[in-house]
C-alpha cells in the first residue's frame, strides 16, 4: 500500500497547480454526454519509480477568501488523520497571511510529516524571500518550488518519498478483499452488519488487522474473503460540514487496501458529485467495482424504473462504466448476496490472465479487421500483444510507430478485449511499446 500525501494552504497560493503539476493532469475530467466536470482533488504521482497517493484538499472548499477559519481547522485536521505527509503551501509573492499562521498552528502540533513548501518562487530572488517562511518553526527545511515552471520540485519530492514509511501487507492471505465505500449514510454499516448478522460464526477478525484498518474473514455462502473497514478514527460529521470532503479523505486507505470496491449509492439521492469522486479514487488505483444502488425499498416503482436508474448511472460514470449495477434494500436484506457474488466475479476478472498464444490470435485478427490509420503516408504495424504480470490488467501492444497510435484506437483495442474476455467492473490499461 501506497503513502497518502494531503496538500493543504489558504486560497490561491497555488495548491491545485502544484496537483496538476505532481500528479500530470491538466483540467478536470469533463464527462460531455451527462453535462457533469468533475474536479480532480485525488490522484497518483510517480517521483522516481516511487508511487504515492496526492489530495488536494483545498479542491472541496469554495476558493473564496473569507472561509471560515473553523471549517479550514476541521479539514486540516482531517487531512492530518488520514494521510501520512502533508505539503504545506505557502505563496511567497504574497508573504505571510494570518490564516497561514492558524493553519501552522494546527500544523505544529502533529506528529506526521509536514514540509512547508514555499510557491511561487518563479525566480532566485523569489526563492531568497522564501527564507521567511522559517519563522513558521515548521519541519528542518524551507522548500522553494515554482508550481508553474517545476523548478524546486525534484528537491522537494527526494525529501518527500526519501521520508516515506515502508507499509507492510496488512495481512498474508491470499484471499479476495472486498470493501464497501460510500459517503455517509448511504448504508455501509447497515450493509456489513446485515451481511455479518447472517451468522455471527462465519466471521473472524484477520490478525494483522492495524490501527487504519479492519479486516474481517467472511466464509458463508460458498465464499471465503476478506472484508476491509477503516477505524472510525473520526465520528461523522455533522449535517452542515463538508461531506464530500469527509468521505473522500476516509476512503482513501480502504479503497488502496482492497481489490473490489462496492460503492454504495442512496437510491433517494441518486449519482452525487461525492459519489463521483469516489468512484474515480476506485478506478485511478484501478481496482475492481460493483455499484449497489441501496434503500431500494424507499422508491415507489414503476414498470422502467430499474432500467432507466441503470441507464442514467452508466451515463454518470462514464467513460468507464462496465460495471455491475445491483439495487438492494440493506434493511430488507435484499440482493445483498448478490452483491457478493458480483463482487467475486469481479475479482475473478481483476486476476485473469490471457494466454499469450490466444491473446494474439484474437487480437492480430482485430488489428486487421480495423488497423490503425497510416500516419504521413506511413504505415502503422502492431506485431504482437501480451498481458503483463501486473496486479491489475494490463496489455502490452509492440508496434513498430507507437507514438502514432491515438487514444482512440486504444480505445478500439480494449473494447475488442471486453468483447472477447470478461473483464466487467475493472479498469484495463493498455501500453504501446515500441518493437
Ligand atoms: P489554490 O487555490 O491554492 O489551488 O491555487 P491555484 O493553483 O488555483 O493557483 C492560484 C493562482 O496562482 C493561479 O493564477 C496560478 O496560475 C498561480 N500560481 C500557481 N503556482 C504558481 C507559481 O509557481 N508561480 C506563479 N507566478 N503563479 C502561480
Ligand atoms: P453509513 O453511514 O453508510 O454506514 O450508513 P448506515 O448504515 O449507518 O445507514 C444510514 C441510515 O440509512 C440508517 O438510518 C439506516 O437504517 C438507513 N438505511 C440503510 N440502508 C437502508 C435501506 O436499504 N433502506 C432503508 N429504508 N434505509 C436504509
Amino acid at each position: 500500500m501506497g503513502n497518502i500525501v494531503a496538500i493543504v494552504g489558504r486560497p490561491n497560493v497555488g495548491k491545485s497547480t502544484l496537483f496538476n503539476r505532481l500528479t500530470g493532469t491538466r483540467k478536470a475530467i469533463v464527462n460531455e454526454t451527462a453535462g457533469v466536470t468533475r474536479d480532480r482533488n485525488y490522484g497518483k504521482a510517480d517521483w522516481n519509480g516511487t508511487e504515492f497517493s496526492l489530495i488536494d484538499t483545498g479542491g472541496f472548499s469554495v476558493n473564496s477568501d473569507d472561509i471560515f477559519e473553523e471549517e479550514i481547522r476541521k479539514q486540516v485536521m482531517l487531512a492530518i488523520d488520514e494521510s501520512d505527509a502533508i505539503l504545506f503551501v505557502l505563496d511567497v509573492q504574497h508573504g505571510l497571511t494570518d490564516f497561514d499562521q492558524a493553519v501552522a498552528k494546527i500544523l505544529r502540533r502533529t506528529k506526521k510529516k509536514v514540509y512547508v513548501v514555499a510557491n511561487k518562487a518563479d525566480n532566485s530572488e523569489l526563492i531568497y524571500a522564501a527564507n521567511e517562511f522559517y519563522s513558521l518553526g515548521i519541519g528542518d527545511l524551507v522548500y522553494p518550488i515554482s508550481s508553474v515552471n517545476g523548478s524546486g520540485t525534484g528537491d522537494m519530492l527526494d525529501a518527500l518519498v526519501a521520508d516515506f514509511i515502508e507499509k507492510p501487507e496488512e495481512d498474508d492471505m491470499d484471499l479476495p478483499r472486498i470493501a464497501f465505500v460510500g459517503r455517509p449514510n448511504v448504508g455501509k454499516s447497515s450493509t456489513v452488519n446485515a451481511l455479518l448478522g447472517v451468522d455471527r460464526n462465519i466471521v473472524t477478525d484477520v490478525a494483522g488487522t492495524t490501527r487504519d484498518s479492519i479486516h474481517t474473514r467472511f466464509q458463508g455462502f460458498g465464499h471465503d474473503f476478506i472484508m476491509v473497514d477503516t477505524a472510525g478514527v473520526r465520528k461523522k460529521p455533522k449535517v452542515n460540514e463538508d461531506l464530500e470532503f469527509y468521505s473522500v479523505m476516509r476512503s482513501i486507505r480502504t479503497i488502496e487496501s482492497a481489490d473490489v470496491c462496492v460503492l454504495i449509492l442512496d437510491a433517494t439521492r441518486g449519482v452525487e458529485a461525492q459519489d463521483l469522486a469516489i468512484y474515480d479514487m476506485v478506478i485511478k488505483n484501478r481496482k475492481g467495482c460493483v455499484v449497489m444502488v441501496n434503500k431500494w425499498d424507499l422508491l415507489s416503482k414503476e414498470t422502467n424504473t430499474m432500467k432507466e436508474f441503470e441507464a442514467d448511472i452508466r451515463k454518470r460514470l462514464a467513460p468507464f462504466n462496465d460495471v455491475p449495477i445491483v439495487f438492494t434494500s440493506a434493511v430488507e436484506k435484499v440482493r445483498l448476496i448478490k452483491v457478493l457474488e458480483n463482487a467475486i466475479t469481479v475479482y475473478e476478472n481483476r486476476v485473469r490472465k490471457i494466454k499469450t498464444s490466444e491473446l494474439n490470435k484474437v487480437m492480430l485478427k482485430a488489428i486487421e479487421n480495423f488497423r490503425p490509420p497510416a500516419v504521413k503516408g506511413k504505415f502503422i504495424q502492431i506485431k504482437y500483444v501480451s498481458q503483463l504480470p501486473t496486479f491489475a490488467p494490463t496489455f502490452a501492444f509492440y508496434c513498430n510507430l507507437p507514438q502514432y497510435i491515438r487514444d482512440s484506437y486504444k480505445r478500439y483495442l480494449e473494447n475488442q478485449i471486453r468483447d472477447n474476455w470478461d473483464f466487467t467492473g475493472v479498469p484495463i490499461q493498455i501500453f504501446v511499446r515500441k518493437k
